[in-house]
């Protein structure tokens, strides 16, 4: 293939369920591989299979897509020039173009019942041959007679003619280096079958050579087809394109990631609340490296740098901590004004603690709130519970374990008293976080008492529990009447 032919990638799901971890990094080594060389990401619904495509599968597919934020150039919803996009709208195309090779004399039309290839079969086995394949029956059937019988109606599947003499099938993988089969071992596979439906390792090659795709980037459980694709290019006259075969992701055990290592959906992983940059970049890491070291690979810089020649040919494993630490990442380096928008707010619409649609209070306080939790989480949802003490009202729910240790007990009545005296004397214009930290600062020493416990009393006093966000800003955003009446109330449970 020449430097000047323009690049084209293709992502091809089968609709057959949701979009997963694999499947996810497979579009994204696509997406971010067509972005790095100026070339074209199609999308194709590969969704041949009836029985277990649906169009609800489909639908989930391509939101998980636009929620990775992975552009397609070509495809569902966008259109092309190469279009349909769903490979069931395109069974005319297969059936032409296997009809094509027939008449080329490079496939030819099989009669051979379910029953006879069953006898066959058993009979190589029992023969210990070493060819167990199709025993290409049908092959010398004269064309003419050939026609005849399936024009009277008898059932027929379209099978290839590899070539006897085509020797080994070398696979130069981008990934994988050379990788060599040897041809001998293809039987003359189906390439369409009597229901009127193209198989898989047809249906693909004639889609990819007509979208003109350059390179296959996909998992290496398909490496394995890769041979009987080359026959199909090769009787088509079509040229190969560059295959990149990625390597399994694997569970945390060694074995290859399902469901029993939990989420595996990107469904999942959205609904958990993570960040799709940080998803896109952690999944971009399993199998790929920007340099060995550099963790933290934002989308722009992914879509510039990403090359096949830094793809492992490795399995990767799957590690979940590392997810939520590179999540964690993402969230903490988002301004305040994008972390209270985008995944303050939504969590705490979410929660009912706000209206949708309607703010309590102005955009400084989410901002504010956003500044100090963002730190302090790995996860969008972890911020409900670290706000819930400040939707609380006079309804404060107090953590009782706090409560016995840091507040009710007679030493801290005077802690709180002093708290009061201290906060209440700071106006409601003057009701910063650095004013009430200020203000709480001497009050330690003043009282001879331990600060820590000084704090963990008025902290438990504001928030409920031991663990809340720093202390002026909780304060700041309780506000003022909150702040003293929480003291009051304390005061009384101290007291009881
Ligand atoms: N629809 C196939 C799959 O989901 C596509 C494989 C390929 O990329 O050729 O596995």
């Amino acid at each position: 293939m020449s430097n000047t032919t323009p690049i084209r990638v293709r992502f091809a799901p089968s609709p057959t369920g949701k979009l997963h971890i694999g499947g996810a990094r497979t579009a994204i080594y696509n997406w971010a591989f067509a972005r790095a060389n100026g070339g074209t990401f199609i999308l194709r619904i590969d969704d041949t299979d009836p029985t277990r495509s649906t169009d609800e599968n489909t639908q989930i597919i391509l939101r998980a897509m636009r929620w990775l934020g992975l552009d397609w150039d070509e495809g569902p919803e966008v259109g092309g020039d190469c279009g349909p996009y769903w490979q069931t709208e395109r069974l005319d195309i297969y059936r032409n173009a296997a009809q094509g090779l027939v008449d080329e004399g490079k496939a030819y039309y099989c009669f051979c019942t379910p029953d006879k290839l069953e006898a066959d079969r058993k009979a190589a086995q029992e023969r210990h041959d070493s060819f167990q394949g199709y025993q290409r029956t049908c092959r010398n059937i004269n064309p003419d007679q050939a026609r005849a019988r399936a024009e009277a109606g008898e059932p027929y599947t379209i099978r290839i003619k590899v070539p006897e003499d085509r020797g080994d099938v070398i696979i130069h993988d981008a990934v994988h280096g050379d990788v060599t089969f040897n041809a001998k071992e293809l039987d003359d596979f189906i390439l369409f079958r009597s229901d009127g439906t193209p198989t898989y390792n047809f249906a693909t090659v004639v889609d990819d050579a007509d979208m003109r795709i350059t390179h296959i980037i996909r998992g290496d459980d398909h490496l394995s087809n890769t041979p009987r694709q080359v026959m199909v290019y090769e009787a088509l006259g079509a040229p190969i394109p560059t295959f990149a075969h990625i390597s399994m992701i694997l569970g945390a055990d060694g074995k290859k990631l399902s469901k029993r290592h939990g989420a595996t959906s990107v469904e999942e992983y959205r609904e958990a609340g993570y960040d799709s940059d940080a998803f896109v970049n952690y999944l971009a890491l399993l199998g790929w490296a920007l340099d060995g070291k550099t963790t933290i690979i934002p989308r722009d810089v992914l879509a510039r740098e990403f090359s096949l020649e830094h793809v492992s040919k490795n399995p990767a494993t799957f590690d979940q901590t590392k997810l939520d630490w590179v999540n964690g990442e993402y969230l903490a380096a988002k301004t305040d004004a994008d972390f209270a928008r985008d995944v303050l707010i939504p969590q705490l619409v979410a929660a009912g603690f706000e209206k949708d649609g309607e703010r309590a209070h102005e955009d400084a306080w989410y901002e504010l709130l956003a500044s100090i939790l963002k730190p302090r989480i790995k996860l969008a949802p972890e911020v409900v519970e670290k706000s819930r003490f400040l939707y609380e009202g006079s309804a404060l729910s107090y953590d009782e374990k706090s409560v016995t240790k840091n507040l009710a007990k007679p030493g801290t009545l005077v802690y709180l008293k002093s708290a009061y005296e201290a906060l209440s004397s700071i106006d409601a214009d003057g009701w910063t976080a650095s004013n009430l930290d200020e203000a709480l600062a001497p009050l330690p020493e003043k009282l001879e008492a331990n600060k820590r416990k000084f704090y963990a009393a008025v902290r438990v006093a504001e928030c409920g529990n031991q663990v809340s966000p720093p202390m002026g800003e909780s304060l700041q955003l309780l506000g003022r009447d909150l702040v003293l009446a929480r003291l009051e109330q304390a005061y009384e449970l101290a007291q009881a």
